[in-house]
């Protein structure tokens, strides 16, 4: 078996990442270091993330660089500040016991001048993202004509990006005889491109075919309607207690949504987009690394370059636009030998993107159903029990109460005493979970009953010159209700049903009480009808999301007063009633944010790049 020694690195080396816990190389450090400290070749490396790919190329740099010279002689570029900052740490790391060493960061968003700085008191590499670097090319305040290595990792990110023009005129700042390195997941054809264009007779290192996904990945996709698609992210966190997952959206409204969704749900989690500030972006960030949140809302663009070990799950809440993307998001899991799940909960209309994604990877998934509401009482009960075994007991500090708790419970017998303490939490899961129903797509059979709501009828429909939209309105300004109180609406001609949630079911009752419409009278009751059943009577049921919302904690004592609200647009409200833009023929339904915008807007690099000569693959 190889060691790093056997590879090729040396002492001083050595012995710095044995102080990092790497004990023996990973299967794509045993490929590439041994060839690319042979410094005879430029070469492309295919390797997803988290496969120890940093160590693969900062390794053999750090052996090869002459230190006692301040000359900048590599360039490491790559897509996000995330990940500059994360290759400068390691490649630090590797060489902190070589004097002299120095490794510097530039990226964006923060003060040029100090980069600047920085470079000038001598750096032998430079890492950097590719538009940071263009600026500081352009103010002439770096020398790049002694590189003798570039790398570009992470290059299919790169592109996507739209960092190509970018790449270009880094490149040609570089001498000819320069030896480039370039990293990247996929062998998409931009990446085949820059090869050709500035790389002479690479070789290819590879690990796994390429294209694939990771192989301890497992892939999942559930089927649901589109306004059960939050509900169902929720019954999966609640299925996994331990989960440690990010959940990836399409859009930063969405993203956002989501997020405010599962906090003001008990959840632990928090999200990251682009209308975040950085230090918002970076604080989070942290607690997510800390794992004081246990779920991260993303979006593609600002989850770039996010390399946390241990992500248990990844969820795609909705599919990304290209399938190359999914590579990408479920590649944050089974980082480091690991394994991970990544998770695709979809409406029927989407089975073919999934479809077509198992082409790209060349892997399955599997279809699962989501757990009933009994089943994740189950998992929770086991994990519940799971915790109390393994919690550390504090004999010092709780001994003085044990003798009037032995009291207290002195007429209980040993069974008793667990159902109850047990009772404590489990009861708060069984209440939520009671008249919960069976999440399914339209392929099983579904029921339309919302838990915790209560059908009711309104002498109010279309005939009275109201739509949807203009009912929520009513019902939410007549009684003084958040539009969250109420479910589903069917309109029809003279009259309509709704659902409200069962606490603000008097509130509503007795605001109709005197309430007129166009001096109309309005009658609101009960309906006495089955949910099922008006269905099959009145047809189509409006999508509005719905159910479930009451508010509940998970086991594991109180996480409020996380997450506190930020600004930045485009927050949407839960089922509010504006418009939902649909892409890809998908209905992402459950949410409808305002004004939904994509990472990377009009004129945004990515976007010049999607308008670029490379046609993207689209599903
Ligand atoms: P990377 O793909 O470079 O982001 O690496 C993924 C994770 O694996 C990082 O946390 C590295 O610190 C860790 N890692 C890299 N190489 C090794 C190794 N040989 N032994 C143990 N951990 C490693």
């Amino acid at each position: 078996m190889n060691t790093f020694e056997t590879l090729g690195i040396d002492g001083k080396i050595l012995s710095a990442i044995k102080d990092m816990g790497f004990e023996n190389p990973m299967p794509i450090q045993e490929k590439a270091i041994p060839e690319l400290l042979k410094n005879d070749s430029d070469y492309i490396c295919l390797a997803q993330t988290g496969t120890g790919k940093t160590a693969a190329f900062g390794l053999p740099l750090a052996q090869l660089i002459d230190f006692e010279s301040p000359k900048a002689q590599a360039i490491v570029l790559c897509p996000t500040r995330e990940l500059c900052m994360q290759i400068t740490g390691d490649i630090t790391n590797f060489t902190k016991n070589i004097r002299g060493a120095n490794i510097v960061a530039v990226y964006g968003g923060a003060s040029i001048e100090g980069q600047i700085n920085q470079i000038k008191r001598g750096a032998q590499i430079i890492v950097a993202t590719p538009g940071r670097m263009v600026d500081i090319i352009n103010r002439k305040k770096v020398d790049l004509s002694e590189i003798q290595w570039a790398v570009l990792d992470e290059a299919d990110e790169m592109l996507n990006m739209g960092f190509k023009e970018d790449l270009d005129i880094i490149l040609s700042k570089t001498s000819a005889e320069k030896h480039t390195w370039l990293f990247s997941a996929t062998m998409a054809q931009g990446v085949a491109d820059i090869a050709r264009n500035y790389m002479s007779n690479a070789k290819e290192i590879s690990v796994g075919k390429k294209n694939q996904g990771a192989e301890n990945i497992s892939h999942i996709y559930y089927v649901v309607h589109a306004r059960d698609k939050y509900l169902a992210l929720k019954r999966i966190a609640d299925f996994n207690p331990d989960i440690y997952g990010i959940i990836f959206c399409r859009t930063r409204a969405e993203t956002q949504t989501v997020a405010d969704h599962l906090i003001k749900d008990g959840y632990s989690a928090d999200c990251i987009h682009g209308d975040l500030s950085q230090a918002q972006r970076d604080s989070v960030m942290k607690k997510y690394r800390s794992k004081t949140i246990q779920m991260l809302v993303a979006t593609d663009v600002a989850a770039r370059g996010i390399d946390v070990d241990d992500v248990t799950h990844v969820i795609n809440y909705s599919l990304p636009d290209e399938a190359e993307n999914y590579t990408h998001r479920s590649g944050r899991t089974a980082r480091a030998g690991k394994s991970g799940v990544s998770i695709a909960i979809i409406n029927m209309k989407e089975i073919g993107k999934v479809r077509f994604i198992e082409r790209i990877i060349n892997k399955k998934f599997t279809e699962a159903k989501i757990p009933s509401g009994k089943e994740i009482c189950e998992k929770q009960l086991f994990s519940l029990i799971d915790k109390s075994i393994n919690t550390p007991i504090n004999e010092k500090e709780i001994e003085p109460y044990l003798p009037k708790i032995f009291g207290q419970l002195e007429h209980l017998s040993k069974e008793d005493i667990i159902k109850r303490l047990i009772s404590t939490e489990f009861n708060r899961f069984l209440e939520y979970y009671k008249n919960s129903n069976d999440l399914a797509g339209d392929r099983s059979h579904s029921s339309s009953h919302t838990a915790g709501f209560k059908r009711m009828f309104i002498s109010l429909g279309r005939l009275d010159g109201v739509d949807k939209g203009q009912l929520l309105n009513i019902l939410c300004t007549g009684a003084d209700l958040a539009s969250t109180s109420i479910g589903k609406i069917d309109l029809m001609n003279s009259y309509s049903f709704f659902e409200v949630d069962i606490k603000d079911l008097e509130k509503l009752k007795s605001a109709f009480e005197q309430h007129d419409y166009k001096g109309r009278k309005i009658k609101i009751e009960e309906s006495e009808k089955p949910a099922d059943e008006k269905r099959e009577r009145y047809g189509d049921r409006d999508s509005r999301g719905g159910g479930e919302k009451r508010e509940f904690r998970k086991f594991g004592g109180d996480r409020g007063g996380y997450g506190g609200k930020r600004d930045g647009g485009g927050r949407g409200s839960y089922g509010g009633g504006g418009d939902r833009k649909s892409s890809g023929g998908s209905d992402r339904g459950g949410f409808s944010g305002g004004g939904e915008s994509r990472e990377g807007g009009a004129g945004s690099r990515r976007d010049k790049f999607a308008k670029g000569s490379r046609p993207r693959k689209k599903f």
